[in-house]
């Protein structure tokens, strides 16, 4: 036992058929609390035959639940709402301790997967199919919705509430049946998650919990069984998923990595938009699909806004946030620290203007790094050019706003983007023109509330159908398109 491993570090289970069941397989990596490196649980990386046990499973429960009425499965996501919010602030705890984020942004979290339950709970209306009387003498057609079978979901670490909670409320509710696969970095929420599907009356094999890493995606990927993938993670992998996934004839959808603009035009209120571009470029330091990790400034405000700006992030307390709830805490592992720290050292070879380094006066014990902020960003920069996943902020100073959003659209990563200006003109100028699919006015880059699609564009999203919003309904079913012809009857001569 190392020295920063605890005496009560539990082996994380699998959880299949309505059973725990421990993994059988020889491989595990330990998961440290990011803010201390203690180690809190230890996750064995399942193998492909323990997934395709899992796929069985799911495959049998299909088989009544697909036939369980709508309203009965809309009362059990009643019941898991219900018991959510009971247990809010326990899951928040969970979260942070595994993830690093604050207390308080771990517990927004929660709320943001209730609102996918809520969602998926208004089912009977959302599966409506609809129909048409009189398409032909006597002929009418009627369009029902079913469920697919079985379902596969593999997530990130950054939100381990919000995004399984994209995937598996709507995919019940439409009557699927799911094997999911938590990120190996943050496997110990979805467990706990798990208890409350139970607690809530969801049957045995609806839901079913492989923990893991490479075997279990490509398993899920592989077996013919499974109809749909769902994937939320990097670029790379997301690339790689959708591929092997569409390869062996599965719906898939993948949404991947960002590097998101947010433009200050000089008639924008200044104080509000580096309040809100301090919570973009380092809440969850940074460890966020929408992070607001490049900000474009008119010159007229640059000054203003980049001395005010760089004040605020000096500003930001950060550290140990199990004891306390500090604006920022760490990045997940070590490695993301060191990868993010030799960003800082390239972006000042490539001659960027380190303008605040978060390499300094971090705390020790944790995986930290300080709000780094950079000026005059060229488009040839690593800085710019990739997704750092951390608290560094790059910010480039432009003449106006169609050069704003020329700047913006040059990036093959396109989830969201943000403006902050007093202008109708402007806002619509920037939404008819800048290539993103999650806009945000005078807010930070958004994350749209569940009703609505998670939009990525260009390389942040491949597929069709995105996570959420009626798309998910889609994703989630295909159709009967009954043509009927009702002729001679008693009634119709
Ligand atoms: P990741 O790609 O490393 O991991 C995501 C999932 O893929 C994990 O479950 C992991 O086990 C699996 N995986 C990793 N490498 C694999 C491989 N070689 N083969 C098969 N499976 C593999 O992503 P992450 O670091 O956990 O999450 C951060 C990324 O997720 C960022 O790029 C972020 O932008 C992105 N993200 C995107 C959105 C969105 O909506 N577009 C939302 C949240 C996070």
């Amino acid at each position: 036992m190392s020295s920063a491993e605890s005496s009560s570090v539990k082996t994380i289970k699998n959880f299949i058929g309505g059973e725990w069941v421990e993994s059988t397989s020889t491989e595990s990596i330990d998961v440290p609390n990011p803010s201390t490196g203690e180690i809190i649980a230890r996750v064995p990386l399942a193998t492909r035959e323990e997934t395709a046990a899992a796929i069985e499973k799911a495959a049998e429960a299909f088989k009544t639940w697909g036939k369980t009425s709508v309203i009965k499965r809309a009362k059990i996501l009643f019941a898991l709402q219900q018991l959510l919010e009971r247990d809010k602030d326990e899951l928040g705890t969970i979260i942070t301790m595994e993830n690093g984020k604050p207390h308080a942004e771990a517990v927004a979290e929660v709320g943001r997967g209730i609102e996918n339950v809520m969602h998926a709970a208004s089912i009977p209306n959302l599966l409506m199919g609809d129909s048409l009387s009189t398409v032909a003498t006597d002929v009418e057609v009627t369009n029902y919705r079913y469920p697919i079978g079985v379902t596969s979901a593999i997530c990130p670490f950054n939100f381990p509430m919000m995004v399984p909670f994209w995937m598996f409320p709507m995919a019940i509710a439409c009557g699927n049946t799911m094997v999911l696969k938590p990120s190996e970095k943050t496997p110990n929420l979805m467990n706990k998650i798990i208890d409350l599907t139970v607690e809530a009356g969801l049957p045995a094999g609806v839901l079913n919990v492989v923990q893991g890493a490479k075997d279990v995606v490509n398993e899920l990927l592989e077996n013919p069984t499974v109809k749909s993938v769902s994937f939320v993670g990097s670029e790379g992998v997301g690339r790689y998923v959708y591929e092997h996934g569409t390869a062996h004839f599965k719906r898939v959808q993948a949404l991947t990595g960002a590097k998101n603009h947010s433009i200050v035009l000089s008639d924008a209120d200044i104080d509000d938009a580096v309040t809100k571009s301090l919570s973009g470029g380092f809440g969850s330091a940074g460890e966020r699909c929408m992070a607001g990790s490049v900000i474009l400034v008119e010159d007229a405000v640059a000054d203003e806004f980049v001395a005010k700006f760089t004040q605020a992030a000096k500003d930001i307390d950060m550290g140990d946030t199990n004891e306390e709830d500090y604006y920022l805490g760490p990045v997940i592992r070590k490695e993301n620290q060191e990868r993010t720290f030799k960003y800082i050292e390239d972006g000042v070879k490539d001659g960027a203007k380190l303008v605040l380094d978060g390499r300094e006066g971090v705390p020790e014990g944790g995986y930290f790094c300080r709000p780094t902020i950079f000026e005059r960003v060229s488009q040839e920069m690593s800085i710019w050019k990739d997704e750092i996943f951390a608290p560094v902020v790059d910010i480039i100073r432009v003449k106006d706003l169609p050069e704003a959003v020329d700047f913006a659209n040059s990036h093959h990563l396109a989830n969201g983007a943000c403006l902050f200006t007093d202008s109708a003109t402007a806002v619509r100028y920037f939404r008819e023109n800048i290539d993103a699919g999650m806009l945000g006015i005078n807010l930070g880059v958004p994350a749209p509330v569940a009703y609505f699609s998670f939009s990525g564009w260009k390389d942040s999203f491949f597929g069709d159908l995105h996570a959420n919003g009626k798309d998910s309904v889609e994703f989630y079913t295909h159709r009967k398109v009954v043509t009927a012809q009702y002729k001679q009857g008693r009634y119709n001569k």
